[in-house]
């Protein structure tokens, strides 16, 4: 050992005798509270943005509807879960606002809920489950999402940059997502248990450039619960019975993901 290896330990050994100033270090408490403590749910849209329109419906009613369910139904089954909502009425939000309030709320994970919509293709159908991506070109679906931006003033010096132009492209590709596992992790559970529980079409988790996902801090998904352009879906988003299907199944998601982030085996 070298003396001033020898001197460093002499001195901490001192120091411990004379430290009344020091902080005592006390055993590691269990710590009683759960990983998940706060979950932020986030219905889309709002207010003057109405998002996807179906026939008969709009993508922002149907978000806010599912949203509550979901909470409500996390609430019963986890009510030392602190639940927090980006919006709880018919409100314009932006989505800047939606990841601060996730943010400052501290988040363990940010459920963003939507309905989506595809023109002259009313064919198409199915719920899909996006994680953030940062590589590659934007979707028609993401920019969709994204254009919410557009309603607000002075979009650029609130985001500082339009993510739909190639220089947003490029710098949304310089974002690293710490929370990607975890957000495709909880995007698989959600895609099962839809097409367990409910036993309608799914389709793939994918990757996309969504500002509300960049954005917030945490794992985070964003859930298209289905097509309102296709009329047996939007029919199915409309009806109590679809709505309490797609949050109990969003719910079961929910649990599987809690269980496997807390070593529970699923469905426990
Ligand atoms: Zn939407």
């Amino acid at each position: 050992m070298k003396v001033s290896t020898i001197l460093i330990v002499v001195f901490i050994f001192l120091a411990s005798f004379t430290g009344n100033h020091l902080p005592s270090i006390a055993p590691p408490a269990e710590d009683p509270t759960p990983y998940l403590r706060t979950i932020v749910i986030d219905p889309g849209h709002g207010g003057r943005d109405h998002g996807s329109k179906g026939d008969l419906s709009k993508e922002k009613d149907i978000a806010l509807s599912v949203a509550f369910k979901l909470g409500a139904t996390i609430q019963a089954n986890h009510p030392n879960i602190k639940l927090v909502y980006t919006r709880h009425y018919d409100e314009f939000i932006t989505l800047k606002k939606r990841a601060e309030i996730a943010n400052e709320n501290n988040g363990d994970l940010f459920i963003s809920i939507h309905c989506n919509a595809v023109r002259d293709h009313p064919e198409i159908k199915g719920i899909e489950t996006y994680v953030l991506g940062i590589d590659g070109e934007i979707s028609n679906l993401a920019k969709r999402e994204n254009e919410v931006i557009y309603l607000e003033d002075e979009f650029e010096s609130s985001y500082g940059v339009d993510p739909n132009t190639v220089q947003g492209r490029i710098k949304f590709g310089m974002y690293q997502n710490a929370f990607l596992d975890q957000s495709i992790t909880l995007a698989g559970h959600i895609q099962r248990q839809v097409a367990d529980y409910t036993g309608r079409k799914v389709r793939h988790v994918k990757q996309d450039k969504f500002v509300v996902l960049r954005l917030s801090n945490m794992p985070s998904v964003l859930v298209e619960m289905g097509f309102v352009s296709n009329k047996e879906e939007e029919e199915y988003l409309l009806s109590l019975e679809g709505q309490d299907q797609m949050a109990m199944s969003l719910y079961l998601a929910f649990r599987d993901y809690k269980n496997e982030l807390e070593g529970f085996p699923a469905g426990y």
